[in-house]
C-alpha cells in the first residue's frame, strides 16, 4: 500500500478547488456544496466551509444520496440508502458543486445529476472530484480535481477523512 496523498495534500487541494470554485462562479453567491455519502459528503463541508472563510459569504453545504438512481440497483438490492439533506433554500436558480471522494466511471455522477433532477432546477451543476483514477464509461468530467491519479482497474484507492476514519489520506492497494 502506498500513501498518495497526505493530510497536508489534501488540505492544499481542497483549498485550491475551494478557490477554483470561487473564481468560476465569480464570488461566492448562489453557491451550493452537495456531496456524495459518505465521504463526498465530509469534503463538501470542508469545501463550502472554506469558500465562507475566503469569500467572507456564508456557502451551505448538504447531501445528496443517489442510491435509488442508481443503474446498478438491481444488481445490489441490499445497499441501503444515506440521508439527502438540501440547504433551506433548495438549489433552483444556484449553482450546485458536487463534491465525491473518487470519479471513477461516472455512473454515481449519472445518477446524483437524475437525483438534482427530482429537487429543483440548478442553474448549473459543477463536479468537484478529491480524486480522479480514470476509466471513465460516461461522458462525465469533473471540473475541479484534487488529484489525476490513472489507476489500473485491479487497483483499489483507499480515501480516509477525519470524519469518519480519524486521519485524512488517500492511499492505493493492489487488490
Ligand atoms: P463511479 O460511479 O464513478 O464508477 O464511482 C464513483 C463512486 O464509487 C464514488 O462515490 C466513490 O466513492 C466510489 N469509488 C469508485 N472507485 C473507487 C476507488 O477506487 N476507491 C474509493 N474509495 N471509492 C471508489
Ligand atoms: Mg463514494
Amino acid at each position: 500500500m502506498r500513501t498518495v496523498l497526505h493530510a497536508a495534500d489534501i488540505s492544499r487541494a481542497l483549498t485550491r478547488i475551494a478557490h477554483e470554485v470561487l473564481e468560476s462562479n465569480k464570488g461566492a453567491d448562489r453557491l451550493v456544496v452537495l456531496g456524495i455519502p459518505t465521504r463526498g459528503v465530509a469534503l463538501a463541508d470542508r469545501v463550502a466551509e472554506l469558500i465562507s472563510s475566503i469569500s467572507g459569504t456564508r456557502v451551505p453545504s448538504g447531501a445528496l444520496d443517489v442510491t435509488m438512481y442508481r443503474d446498478d440497483l438491481a444488481r445490489h438490492p441490499t445497499r441501503t440508502p444515506a440521508p439527502t439533506s438540501i440547504p433551506e433554500g433548495g438549489i433552483d436558480g444556484v449553482t450546485v458543486v458536487l463534491v465525491d471522494d473518487v470519479l471513477f466511471s461516472g455512473r454515481t455522477i449519472r445518477a446524483a445529476l437524475d437525483a438534482l433532477g427530482d429537487i429543483g432546477r440548478p442553474r448549473a451543476v459543477r463536479l468537484a472530484t478529491l480524486v480522479d483514477r480514470g476509466h471513465r464509461e460516461l461522458p462525465i468530467r469533473p471540473d475541479f480535481v484534487g488529484k489525476n491519479l490513472p489507476s489500473a482497474s485491479h487497483e483499489r484507492i483507499n480515501v480516509r477523512v477525519v470524519e469518519y476514519d480519524g486521519e485524512d489520506a488517500v492511499t492505493i492497494e493492489e487488490v
